[in-house]
């Protein structure tokens, strides 16, 4: 093409393509929904810069939408939208790598899974498929976007092998803002040239992608496939299950059932709509560095954006949407960082988002469990981050324990206390195994003493700080003096008669090891065991130490 541009697709979106054609994700329908949702978002951003900036809209615009045509006699899908648009920079950057971070360590585990299709599946099923999934259906993809305000319009074309071309379009060909994607469709794909699937994949994923959508048929009329209306403003009562399902996954870009659904009107100081959702899985970016949130902030129907800190980092697992009524709709990124209002808000939905994930724990331990395996490394997060909170995340977290299977809680635990025990007892891990194997525990165990089992990376820096539960202090099992002498054995246990007093080899052991050791002294600490090392009472655990010298060697 005249003034055309070829270009290779980064290395990542390559794989991606790979996979993707090669049916590791077998519900190809999808890539109507993702088509959609990238629509949407277009529609939105427009329809919010267009608040300051009037002059972006296009003459005679007259609402946001998105519009679907399909030709089954050339076998050919197009997805059009009056949103925002792409300039050139954007079509080769935002069509020709992948922004988000995570998503070469995601292929990586991907990678790793090899041909086992199942675990593909379950994984790519996690992942926001993208741009990239009209090639499940598509042997050519062509996106000519103009940028909102630009007086040049861009082509983008692709096969999806390897490379991509650019180049200027034609104005008349584009349109007037916004972005149309056609497919040529596959042989095999050619359903999605029908409007009878086009409709129930609409009805199934997109039904309220708050912009409307239209299906331009083949007699020439329009039919409106989805009314635009925001969900989360309905009553509650009128919202059935997988309008709220399919809500979710526009929103939240994931594929499983959310284990917890919230939705409600906050008035008061404040008036606003909240429809979050607690997923079942984790997503893949969990962890990135970055923590960020995924909510959607919204002033009176109108996106604003997507990355607004509502809720702290350690619930950035909640997807969903805050819909203010008092903020200005003229909200900059500055005042987006901090605005008492918003903070104000934030308090609001994370006692919410607290109390809902104790209402779980209460009524539906199994349900929960699935959120805590998942998310409770996260939550913990909070134990530090958030001191004024601890209280409410202590009656929602959960811990593996000696002597029980399955997650239990602080109040169980103290609960079962034993007669002179003053302390909440914890060993600090690599895994559950490396711990139960450790001979600190010995003395424990011997009394039938429960013990904490902390195994995730957060736990050591928590767990120090953590000034205790219902009045009992936190105890390492590895740290100090053990107090264990109150706690009697049970009579099989006991010691063996005869000299128990270990006091002089103490003092020749202490002689001889000199300053690689603080002190030596007996303990009721083990039970097999003849030694074991342990910290001081104001020193490091042992694993917070190791932790640490890893974190300054780099
Ligand atoms: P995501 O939507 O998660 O960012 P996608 O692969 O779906 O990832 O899209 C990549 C990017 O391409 C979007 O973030 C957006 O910047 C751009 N984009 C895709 N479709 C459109 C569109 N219809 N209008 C404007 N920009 C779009
Ligand atoms: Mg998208």
């Amino acid at each position: 093409t005249a003034g055309g541009e070829r270009h290779a697709f980064e290395a990542e979106v390559s794989r991606l393509l790979h996979l993707m054609v090669h049916a590791v994700y077998s519900n190809k329908d999808i890539f109507l929904r993702e088509l959609i949702s990238n629509a949407a978002d277009a529609c939105e951003k427009l329809r919010y810069l267009s608040l300051s900036e009037p002059g972006l809209l296009p003459p005679g615009h007259d609402g946001f939408r998105i519009e679907i045509a399909a030709d089954a006699a050339k076998n050919t899908l197009t997805i059009s939208d009056n949103g925002i648009g792409m300039s050139r920079e954007e079509m080769k950057d935002n069509l020709g790598t992948i922004a988000r971070s995570g998503t070469r360590a995601f292929l990586d585990q991907l990678a790793d899974k090899g041909g086992e299709q199942k675990q593909g599946q379950a994984l790519i099923g996690q992942f926001g498929v993208g741009f990239y999934s009209a090639f499940m259906v598509a042997d050519r993809v062509r996106v000519v976007s103009r940028k909102a305000g630009s007086e040049e319009a861009f082509a983008w074309v692709s096969d999806g092998k390897g490379t991509f071309e650019l180049s200027p379009a034609d104005l008349a060909e584009a349109p007037a803002a916004g972005t149309r994607v056609t497919l040529e469709l596959s042989a095999d794909a050619a359903t999605y040239a029908e409007e009878a699937t086009i409709e129930r994949i609409v009805r199934e994923y997109s039904a309220h992608v708050p912009v409307p959508i239209r299906l331009a048929a083949a007699d020439g009329e329009a039919r409106e496939l989805a009314d635009g209306a925001a969900l989360w403003v309905k009553p509650k009562a009128s919202v059935t299950p997988e309008e709220y399902k399919e809500f979710y996954g526009h929103v939240g870009g994931l594929w499983d059932d959310p284990a917890l659904t919230i939705h409600y009107r906050a008035e008061g100081r404040h008036e606003y709509s909240v429809l979050l959702f607690v997923p079942s899985q984790k997503p893949f970016d969990l962890f990135d560095p970055d923590r960020r949130g995924r909510i959607r902030l919204y002033v009176r129907r109108v996106f604003i954006a997507d990355d607004a800190a509502i809720l702290p980092a350690w619930l950035r697992f909640v997807r969903g949407v805050v819909d203010s009524e008092d903020l200005p709709l003229n909200l900059s990124r500055e005042m987006l960082q901090q605005n008492p209002v918003l903070e104000q808000i934030g308090k609001g939905v994370t006692n919410r988002v607290l109390a809902e994930l104790g209402k779980l724990a209460d009524n539906d331990a199994e349900a929960y469990a699935k959120v805590w395996d998942a998310f409770g490394a996260v939550i913990k997060e909070g134990l530090y981050e958030a001191p004024e909170r601890r209280d409410e995340i202590y009656k929602v977290a959960r811990f593996q324990t000696t002597g029980h299977d399955g997650w239990r809680s602080l109040g169980a635990y103290v609960a079962a206390m034993k007669e002179n025990q003053t302390a909440i007892y914890y060993a600090l891990g690599e895994s559950r195994a490396a711990v139960l194997a450790s001979p600190q525990l010995e003395g424990y165990v011997a009394r039938g003493l429960e013990v904490l089992v902390l195994t995730d990376p957060v736990d050591a820096f928590w767990v120090r700080t953590a000034l205790g539960y219902e009045g009992k202090p936190f105890k390492s099992i590895s740290q100090g003096a053990a107090d264990l002498d109150l706690i009697p054995l049970p009579a099989a246990a006991e010691q063996p008669d005869g000299d128990t007093d270990v006091g002089p080899l103490a003092v020749a052991l202490k002689a001889a090891l000199g300053d690689k050791v603080a002190a030596v002294r007996a303990s009721a600490r083990l039970a097999t065991s003849a030694v074991c090392l342990v910290a001081s009472d104001y020193g490091l655990d042992r694993r917070t130490e190791k932790l640490m010298a890893r974190g300054t060697g780099g």
